[in-house]
């Protein structure tokens, strides 16, 4: 409707309402609550399909407007799971598919967006369209990863695999960054489905008074925890999982062993606890302030420079300033490969590039210099000419579009001018308008 009309009006999708810059806003225009459609789908809202002869080949097919959480405890129930996650279940899969979804498992599966058989699309031109790598697959790679600028998902099929119903969970402590991140880029290295390896890599930092990630470790460890960090500012954390069931649950002691032995953590600092596999993928939920308004900063970073990310960034921006007493900073590597490149989404060109994620209490009175905080992390990069690529980016100009899709850039502005010309869709990403 709005594509025929002489002055159109624009439209936002409003999946979970996350984004921090607007993005799921339309000034004087329409947002489209997405919640709203499971009401009309007769309970019909998550399918799940399980393929007995090899259940690696079961999928899931779902509203765009569904929650990640109940995806997986929908899958749950037939004893599947979705391969890839964020760090938070509570985001709609049309959000996250706009974006990428990255998380732990990403090393292994790749992001959410590598995850997706087909997709249901409303173009900007009004027309909903099925599309898939083999059918209409312009429109399919230019939406996964195409911040909401080619159409709206409506339904997804998703990639499902078989659950584990537990998970070792390690947590090592580091004090050298250059032998935490060795460690994580060996480990994502095991990155095939059969290899015998962890299936769930990740990192944070723990920084002097940040008190968030503390609730992951046994109470009684917490003052030793605390004299490591007040005595190097800065503790790396390695966040391992490893899926087991009733079947292997004899010999997963002796494995995990065995899978970090020769890792440089500080001796001692060893961390493993038994948890369940929902409790496992929803664990971050437990370190978050969920009252506390957030503000973050994600990049992609290119992996030659991430000791530079560390020196210039960590250490001489984030710890010196101390700004917050509440934030997380995640920290992961991941590989080129798991990437298809005729998706939307803009990574870096090298083979390992890292996830930096830097999440902090922004409460109005800190607000500002919270932000002004994340353009002098963003500045620094610059200057140093570290070719990042902002990840839930927040350009503002046509120019700084175009250099964040850079070789992309032409494809992404062909397709908009294809599937919505008239510029309806996703203002709030503020790319076309
Ligand atoms: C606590 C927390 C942790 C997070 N951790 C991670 C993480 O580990 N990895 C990661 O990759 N991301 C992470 N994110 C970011 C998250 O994936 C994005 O913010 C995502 O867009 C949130 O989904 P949403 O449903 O809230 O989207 P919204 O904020 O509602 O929308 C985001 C954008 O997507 C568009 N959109 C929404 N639904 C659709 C649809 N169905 N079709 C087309 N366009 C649509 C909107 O118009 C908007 O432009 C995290 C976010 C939070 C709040």
């Amino acid at each position: 409707m709005s594509n025929s009309l002489s002055t159109p009006i624009t439209i936002a999708a409003r999946g979970q309402a996350h984004s921090v810059e607007g993005q799921a806003q339309a000034r004087d225009g329409i947002v489209v609550n997405m919640t709203y459609l499971n009401g009309y789908r007769h309970g019909k809202g998550i399918v799940i399909v399980r393929n007995e002869k090899d259940p690696w080949k079961s999928y899931a097919d779902v509203g765009g407007e569904q929650v990640w959480n109940d995806v997986l405890n929908a899958a749950m129930e037939y004893g599947l799971t979705p391969l890839s996650f964020t760090d938070s279940l509570f985001t709609s899969v049309g959000g996250t598919l706009v974006n990428a979804g990255v998380g732990a498992q990403v090393f292994k599966f790749g992001p959410q967006i590598a995850n997706v058989h087909e997709l249901h699309v409303i173009t900007g031109k009004g027309d909903l369209v099925t599309c898939s790598k083999k059918k209409n697959s312009k429109l399919f790679y230019a939406s996964l990863g195409g911040l909401g600028q080619f159409g709206i998902i409506a339904r997804a099929t998703i990639a499902l695999g078989p659950a584990s119903t537990k998970v070792k969970w390690l947590h090592l402590l580091y004090s050298d960054f250059s032998a935490f991140s060795k460690d994580q880029e060996y480990l994502i290295s095991f990155n095939r489905k059969n290899d015998n390896a962890f299936d769930s890599v990740i990192g944070f930092l723990m920084i002097n008074q940040w008190l968030n990630l503390l609730n992951f470790f046994p109470t009684q460890e917490i003052p030793r925890i605390n004299s490591l960090i007040a005595q190097h500012g800065i503790i790396y954390v390695l966040e391992l999982g490893k899926y087991y069931d009733n079947t292997t649950q004899d010999q997963i002691d002796q494995e995990v062993e065995h899978l970090t032995s020769g890792l440089k953590f500080v001796p001692t600092f060893k961390y493993v606890q038994d948890v369940s596999y929902q409790n496992f993928q929803n664990r971050l939920e437990t370190v978050r302030s969920p009252a506390e308004p957030q503000s973050w900063l994600n990049l992609f970073v290119p992996g030659s420079k991430i000791s530079y990310i560390n020196e210039g960034v960590f250490k001489n921006i984030l710890f010196k300033q101390n700004l917050t007493a509440h934030g997380v900073i995640v920290v992961y590597p991941m590989n080129h490969t798991k990437w298809n490149n005729k998706m939307s989404v803009a990574i870096p060109d090298e083979e390992i590039f890292y996830l930096v994620s830097v999440v902090q209490s922004a409460s109005p009175n800190l607000l500002k210099a919270v932000d002004d905080q994340e353009n002098q992390i963003l500045d620094f990069c610059k200057i140093s000419n570290i070719k990042i690529k902002q990840y839930l980016p927040r350009n503002k100009t046509y120019e700084e579009w175009i250099e964040h899709f850079g070789s992309k850039w032409q494809n992404f502005e062909d397709r908009k001018n294809e599937f919505d010309p008239k510029r309806i869709l996703a203002p709030g990403q503020r790319i076309f308008n």
